[in-house]
C-alpha cells in the first residue's frame, strides 16, 4: 500500500465536541459532561460563529485560508454524537459556505455506540459524513465497565450493523490494551471481534494513565494494576501480528487500514499538512503557526460571541505574561521556528510504518534530515533502531527502534 503525501494546498478542518454523558475513569482530554440542550445549542452557535470568522477578511492568517478546498474534516470529542444530526448539517453546510468542499471530502464523525441509532446513523450520512469512527475499546463487559465505558459489545456491533444500513462503507473502531484486568487471551478475543465487523480501519492504542484522572489516583494507590509492560508489548505484538493476518496494514504506530482507507485527516497531522482546529481547545496548524483556541467555555463562548474580539485575539501571542488577559482569554498564536517544523515533522514522520519521506523533508526545508541529525542517525543506524528503505527515499524505525522510540527521538534532538 502506497501512501502520498499529500502536497496540494487542501486543508484538513478539525470541530471539537467537548461533550460527554459520562467521564471514563482514564480520560484526560477537554470534554465534560452535564450539558443541557441549550448549552449544547449555544456551542454549536459559537462554532457557526468560528466557522464565519475564517470564511471573512481579517487579516494574512484568514486570507490565507478564506475560500480553500478542504479535502478532510473531522468532527471529534468528546463524544460528537451526543449532537442532533440538524446540528452536524448546520456544520457541514457552513463548511460548504465557507470553503471549497467536493464529494471526494473525507468527513469523519466520532461516535460513541452506546449513543448512536440507526436513525442518527441514517441521518448523518445523508448530512455528508462518510467515515464513521466508533470508540468500541473492548469486547468484554468487565473491561468495558473498568474504563467507565457507557457502551455494552452489543451496542459495538449494533452501531456497525447500523451504519452499514445507512450506507457507511468507511468504519473505524478504536480498540485499547493494558486495561486493568485484560490479558493476552481477552485482547487477542477483541481483536478477533473487531475483525468479524469487518471495519475498514482499526486504531489500537494503550491505556496511558494521566496524573490528575481517577485512574491516576487508583494506579497510584494500587487500586487498579495494568498489565505488566512485557505483557503489554506482547499485545501490542498480537495486535499488530493479527492485523497482518487478517489484511490490514499497519501504516502508523497504532493505526491499521485496508487498502487505501487510512485515515486522511490524520496523515495530515503526521505530515505537517495545514489544518485548521474548530472549537473548544482546538489546535491549529497554518503557515507554519500553531493556534490554541481558549480551554475555557466561557472565555470560547466570548470570544466567538464577540467577533471583533476574535480578530484581537490574533493578536495575542504564546508566552506573554500569564496576566495578559489575551492569553487566558483568546486564540494563542505561536509561530513555530524553521526548527521546531523541522523537529516536529521528524517526530511525526517515524510514527508512520514507512518513515521521513527524505525528499519531502528536503523540498520543504531546503536541507535532508541527516544534515540536521546526521552523528544521531548514523548512532541510531548503528544500533539498529533506524533504517532506509530500498531506495533510501524514507527514514523509518525498525521494530527495535519503535519499542524505543523515545530514546531515539532523544538521542536525535541532542545530535
Ligand atoms: S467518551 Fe471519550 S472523550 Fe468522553 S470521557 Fe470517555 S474517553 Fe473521554
Amino acid at each position: 500500500m502506497t501512501i502520498t503525501s499529500n502536497a496540494s494546498n487542501a486543508l484538513g478542518i478539525y470541530i471539537h465536541i467537548p461533550f460527554c454523558i459520562q467521564k471514563c475513569g482514564y480520560c484526560d482530554f477537554l470534554s465534560f459532561t452535564g450539558s443541557s440542550r441549550g448549552d449544547r445549542k449555544r456551542y454549536v452557535d459559537g462554532l457557526l460563529e468560528e466557522i464565519l470568522y475564517w470564511g471573512g477578511e481579517h487579516d494574512e492568517l484568514a486570507d490565507s485560508l478564506r475560500g480553500r478546498p478542504v479535502d478532510t474534516i473531522f468532527i471529534g470529542g468528546g463524544t460528537p454524537s451526543l449532537l442532533e444530526a440538524s446540528e452536524i448539517d448546520r456544520l457541514l453546510g457552513a463548511l460548504a459556505r465557507n470553503f471549497k468542499l467536493n464529494t471526494a471530502t473525507e468527513i469523519t464523525i466520532e461516535a460513541n455506540p452506546g449513543t448512536i441509532n440507526r436513525e442518527q446513523t441514517a441521518s448523518y450520512r445523508s448530512a455528508g459524513v462518510n467515515r464513521l469512527s466508533l470508540g468500541a475499546q473492548s469486547f468484554y463487559a468487565n473491561e468495558l465497565m473498568i474504563l467507565g465505558r457507557v457502551h455494552s459489545a452489543a451496542d459495538v456491533r449494533q452501531a456497525v450493523a447500523d451504519s452499514r444500513a445507512a450506507g457507511f462503507d468507511n468504519i473505524n473502531l478504536d480498540l485499547m490494551f493494558g486495561i486493568p484486568g485484560q490479558s493476552l487471551k481477552t485482547w487477542g478475543d477483541t481483536l478477533e471481534q473487531a475483525f468479524s465487523l469487518q471495519p475498514e480501519h482499526l486504531s489500537f492504542y494503550s491505556l496511558e494513565i494521566e496524573d490528575g484522572t481517577p485512574f491516576g489516583a487508583a494506579f497510584a494507590t494500587g487500586q487498579l494494576q495494568a498489565p505488566c509492560p512485557e505483557t503489554e508489548r506482547q499485545m501490542y505484538y498480537e495486535a499488530r501480528w493479527r492485523l497482518e493476518s487478517n489484511g490490514f496494514e499497519v501504516y502508523e504506530i497504532s493505526n491499521a487500514a485496508r487498502s487505501g482507507r487510512q485515515c486522511r485527516h490524520n496523515l495530515k497531522y503526521w505530515t505537517m499538512q495545514e489544518y485548521l482546529g474548530i472549537g473548544l481547545g482546538a489546535h491549529s496548524y497554518i503557515g507554519r503557526n500553531r493556534l490554541v483556541n481558549p480551554t475555557e467555555m466561557s472565555a470560547y463562548l466570548a470570544m466567538v460571541e464577540q467577533p471583533d474580539a476574535v480578530g484581537e485575539a490574533m493578536t495575542a501571542v504564546r508566552g506573554s505574561p500569564a496576566t495578559d488577559k489575551k492569553t487566558q482569554d483568546y486564540r494563542m498564536r505561536q509561530p513555530n521556528t524553521e526548527a521546531d517544523d523541522q523537529s516536529d515533522y521528524l517526530f511525526t514522520g517515524l510514527r508512520l510504518t514507512r518513515g521521513l519521506e527524505r525528499a519531502h523533508f528536503h523540498n520543504r526545508y531546503s536541507v535532508y534530515p541527516e544534515d540536521i541529525w546526521g552523528a544521531g542517525i548514523r548512532r541510531q543506524l548503528a544500533l539498529g533502531r533506524l533504517e532506509y528503505d530500498a531506495d533510501r527515499s524514507c527514514l523509518r524505525l525498525t521494530m527495535k527502534g519503535r519499542d524505543l522510540m523515545n530514546q531515539v527521538l532523544l538521542d536525535l534532538f541532542d545530535s
